[in-house]
């Protein structure tokens, strides 16, 4: 279908989901629960399905990996929602004053209206199914816009989609910018966007024009600050599983790290130590994925080219040589400027910069004089230190003496904070970014707020006296 019919489409689905949720504005507990379990089923029904679409999409996408970030996570999305659901929707009694008694108070979620969602191409299936099932609990309808990067998963999911939602309910439409650019003009009630900042910019302001409430859910450079007291192998352990998992290609993959003077080779080596053992030949090992697209491996490439230019070293993992595969080598450079594009954009792909900090203090400036970042992770043995470093930093998200682990507690929000977004989602939090929280007072017939209406006298002296 062209850009054209796309859009076209497009505003016919928005009139007919906007009419079908002026039909049923609440969306009953029990068939909620079908749309979760519809999700749930889908997702297990597809599940090798989704593995052959993300490695077609790209050239080698490791299907443990597309098992566990993509097809369990979803499945255990689906059952903690399913599991929360009721208490969710149940309305929240709030204390009143004691001058407005007698009287009851109370929050109602209720759901927006027609959502719409833009996902990115990195987790394909997941960044787009979590959201939409955040939003069917919520009781909303749906219109996605996936990535042009994953042509077979953004196929393959408006197939199975199309099973169990008619598209006055669930509506997939793949395209590219323009129809992205099309996509943001839509009077949605909410929209959510995954993306670069970037594009999440541009989001905003389209969005803007129609008052549509947005949630941005973007990326930046996730720093790790490593304490003196934490042991140089195990860091690189988490290191290389949370960098070269995806091939880096991961909003919330560790983007640099900050070792202290003197430590910075060990925790390269470990790293490097560490990913040769779980890729043993990453060339044409399946478990080691490929990068999307020619563009991102070109920049990629540029990336390690411009910092060896400037003198800095490059640890490279052992393991053969590429084929037609668009595969980085696992790669640590050491210490490399901080004018570098290592150091200015966040790198998304399987390189590691690791740098030495002059303690924690020179860390954390150097960590807040970049934009606010989606996650942190700080290694040390004290918790006294590692609350010193929440303390003194912001970001979307963190991990204590680990990386990227939060993102599967489902009751933690997931979201940005600044340049790396705005808004969250995950659990409860998803429930309440499609859902309005309608405040409602209930009165009984006589209310004493008759009391401070004119004219006004000496019960209005004595009901507002403070
Ligand atoms: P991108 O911004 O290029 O594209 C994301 C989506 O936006 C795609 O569907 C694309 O077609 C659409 N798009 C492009 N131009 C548009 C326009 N003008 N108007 C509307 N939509 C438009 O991002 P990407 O390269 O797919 O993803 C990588 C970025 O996403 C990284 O920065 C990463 O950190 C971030 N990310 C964030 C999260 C998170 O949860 N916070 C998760 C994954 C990725």
């Amino acid at each position: 279908m062209s850009d054209t019919d796309q859009i076209n489409r497009m505003q016919t689905l928005f009139a007919a989901q906007k009419a079908a949720f002026e039909a049923e504005r609440h969306r009953s507990y029990r068939d909620r629960l079908r749309d979760i379990d519809a999700i749930a089923a889908l997702t297990k029904k597809h599940a090798e399905a989704i593995k052959d679409a993300a490695a077609a999409d790209f050239g080698v996408r490791s299907r443990c990996e597309t098992q566990l970030t993509e097809i369990a996570y979803m499945a255990t999305a689906a059952k903690h929602t399913r599991r929360h659901l009721w208490s969710w929707m149940q309305r929240k009694r709030v204390a009143i004053p004691g001058n407005l008694k007698p009287g009851t108070a109370y929050i109602r979620r209720e759901p927006k209206g027609v959502a719409g969602i833009i996902s990115p191409w990195n987790y394909p299936f997941q960044l787009a199914f979590s959201p939409i099932l955040a939003a069917l609990a919520a009781g909303c309808r749906v219109m996605l816009k996936p990535s042009e990067f994953t042509p077979n998963m953004s196929a393959l999911m408006a197939s199975m989609l199309a099973e169990e939602f008619n598209e006055d309910h669930v509506a997939v439409f793949p395209g590219g910018p323009s129809v992205g650019e099309a996509f943001t003009k839509i009077p949605f009630d909410h929209l959510l966007y995954t993306g670069s900042t970037h594009v999440g910019r541009l989001v905003a302001k389209a969005a803007a024009e129609n008052l549509t409430p947005v949630t941005l859910e973007l990326g930046g450079k996730s720093p790790v600050i490593i304490a003196d007291d934490f042991p140089a192998e195990k860091a690189g352990e988490t290191l290389a599983f949370g960098k070269y998992m995806n091939a880096g290609q991961t909003c919330i993959a560790p983007d640099y790290a900050l070792t202290p003077k003197g430590k910075a080779r060990a925790v390269a080596e470990s790293t490097i130590a560490r990913v040769e053992k779980a890729y043993p030949d990453w060339a044409s090992d399946e478990d080691y994925t490929a990068v999307v697209s020619d563009k991102h491996f070109e920049r990629l490439n540029a990336m390690i080219e411009e910092a060896r230019s400037a003198g800095a070293e490059v640890l490279q993992a052992k393991g053969g040589t590429p084929g037609n595969a668009r595969k980085i080598a696992p790669t640590v450079v050491l210490n490399p400027p901080d004018d570098s594009r290592l150091m200015q954009e966040e790198i998304f792909g399987p390189i590691l910069p690791v740098l030495e900090h002059d303690g924690l203090e020179d860390a954390m400036r150097r960590v807040n004089a970049k934009d606010r970042p989606l996650a942190l992770y700080v290694y040390s043995k004290s918790k006294k230190t590692a609350r010193r470093v929440l303390e003194g930093t912001i970001s979307g998200g963190a991990v204590v003496n680990n990386t990227m682990l939060h993102y599967s507690v489902e009751d933690l929000p997931f979201g940005g904070v600044g340049a790396s977004g705005y808004g969250a989602y995950h659990g409860e939090a998803g429930f309440e970014t499609f859902t309005h929280a309608r405040g409602v007072f209930e009165a009984p017939v006589w209310h004493p707020s008759r009391l401070i209406q004119p004219p006004y006298g000496k019960l209005f002296e004595l009901a507002t006296k403070k």
